[in-house]
């Protein structure tokens, strides 16, 4: 099916008029790609990375979690390699005076044509501030921009707290800040963004296959949650498009409205960062087996993705018009661990008698799932504001359930509608839902 072309102008006018993202700051004029989560975008953001976290370290016995700081120290960041090479090209159009990330334009200013720029410069993306009451004075910090050092920082820390051995992971979820040349297309790339990722420890002789492993279980993750597997390729880096740290890279692209770009990497670091932080900090971040005597330094494998990149993804790949009834609706078709309610609750008409039912009904399901209730104007509207947003269940309480104790349960996808006793209700939608 060919792609529509204002599908981003479609998704992001929907995120803001439906209160999933909103232009940070909007009444002082916004501030350039930041953005606010609102009341639905939170809901789905949380449910983004509880869907990460449930799938890379709840369900699994291999992988623990962390939540380090924001603010780090230089010494951190020059062991690391960021302060010296955490660059991208930067460079001006002579003509309008814009500034470009060399590597994205293709020699081309994109704001007035012209092919003439100064020679490019590397320009550090790191945030840098004072830690320290006095102004100028202050300790130099930085805003970390990926979360991946912690968890290096942090290796002994958690192999001796829970006595893990290789193979083991290290997942943290948090807020990272890139000062990018050029932040664009909405939340795909922001200077804030929060991050999901995974340090992953194993034999070096291991390296290899678990690279392998990452790649297709993170291509699976997306897949299972909803995105059409011919609108996400594997792309590996030619070996000069590696950065500092990696042996071996290959991202998930996705088909994004402008065309395929990236959505996650997934590196092979080798054993860059361990032996970095060995060195610098005088502290050996080794393995010791001691049922063979053998000391290593593991290598790391690293999937990582960007909470709200992911999030655009999902949004723009539910993204559908369908026409019912002669009527063009549209309709988000998340998968309902993603979408921001699951039930809505709609009581066909404002009379007590039939919002007294209603209300009970949805106390009854709050409990189990993440319910809208909403009870103005025709149920026909309500249906279509609850599809636009993804919801994949509405339950109408009309008159008939005063007397029957039923409501109708309607499918978000084929409109299909059933009638189901309250005492059975939920477990006919955690059926339905397959959520917990
Ligand atoms: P690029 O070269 O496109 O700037 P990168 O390859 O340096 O990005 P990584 O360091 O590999 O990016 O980041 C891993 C993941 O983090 C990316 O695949 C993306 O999902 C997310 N990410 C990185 N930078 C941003 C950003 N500025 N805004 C939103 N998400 C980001």
């Amino acid at each position: 099916m060919p792609r529509d072309p204002d599908l981003l102008d479609k998704v992001i006018n929907l995120a803001k008029r439906r209160g999933f993202v909103f232009p940070s700051a909007e009444i002082y004029g916004g501030f350039r790609s930041t953005y606010d989560y609102g009341p639905l975008g939170v809901n789905m953001l949380r449910n983004v990375r509880q869907a990460w976290w449930r799938s890379m370290v709840l369900e699994r016995d291999d992988v623990v979690g962390l939540e380090a700081a924001i603010l780090g120290p230089p010494a951190v960041w020059a062991a690391s390699g960021h302060l010296e090479t955490f660059t991208d090209p930067l460079v001006d159009c002579k003509r309008c005076k814009e500034r470009w990330r060399a590597d994205k334009i293709d020699g081309v200013c994109p704001n007035c044509g012209s092919t003439e720029f100064t020679e490019p410069r590397a320009f550090n993306l790191m945030f840098k501030t004072e830690a320290g009451p006095v102004e100028g004075e202050g300790a130099t910090t930085y805003l970390r921009p990926e979360t991946a050092q912690g968890m290096f920082t942090n290796f002994l820390n958690v192999l001796t707290s829970t006595r893990r051995r290789p193979p083991f992971g290290i997942a943290q979820v948090g807020k990272s800040f890139r000062n990018e040349i050029t932040p664009q297309n909405f939340v795909f790339r922001t200077r804030e963004f929060e991050l999901m990722e995974l340090e992953y420890f194993v034999a070096p002789g291991d390296a290899e296959r678990w690279h392998r492993y990452w790649i297709e279980e993170r291509f699976a993750w997306y897949v299972d949650l909803g995105i059409p597997d011919d609108q996400l390729r594997r792309h590996e880096h030619a070996p000069e498009d590696l950065s500092h740290y990696s042996r071996g890279t290959t991202d998930i692209e996705f088909l994004y409205p402008w065309g395929w770009d990236e959505l996650e990497g997934v590196a092979n670091r080798g054993d860059y960062d361990l032996v970095k932080h060995s060195t610098a900090s005088g502290v050996r971040l080794e393995y010791f087996d001691t049922a063979s005597g053998e000391r290593y330094t593991p290598y790391t494998i690293e999937p990582a993705v960007g909470s709200t990149r992911a999030m655009m993804a999902f949004l723009l790949a539910a993204y559908h018009e369908d026409v019912i009834e002669g009527e063009t609706r549209v309709v988000l078709r998340l998968d309902p661990r993603l979408a921001p309610f699951q039930v809505a609750v709609l009581p066909l008409s404002k009379k007590p008698e039939l919002e007294g039912v209603a209300r009970e009904v949805a106390n009854q399901l709050r409990r189990e799932f993440v319910c809208d209730y909403d009870v103005t104007q025709s149920i026909g509207r309500r249906y279509r504001r609850q599809d636009e947003v993804g919801t994949p269940l509405c339950v109408t309480v009309d008159f008939d359930s005063l007397e029957d104790h039923a409501v109708t349960v309607r499918d978000r996808d084929t409109t299909a509608q059933v009638r189901v006793s309250i005492d059975a209700l939920v477990g006919e939608l955690a059926g339905r839902l397959r959520v917990s």
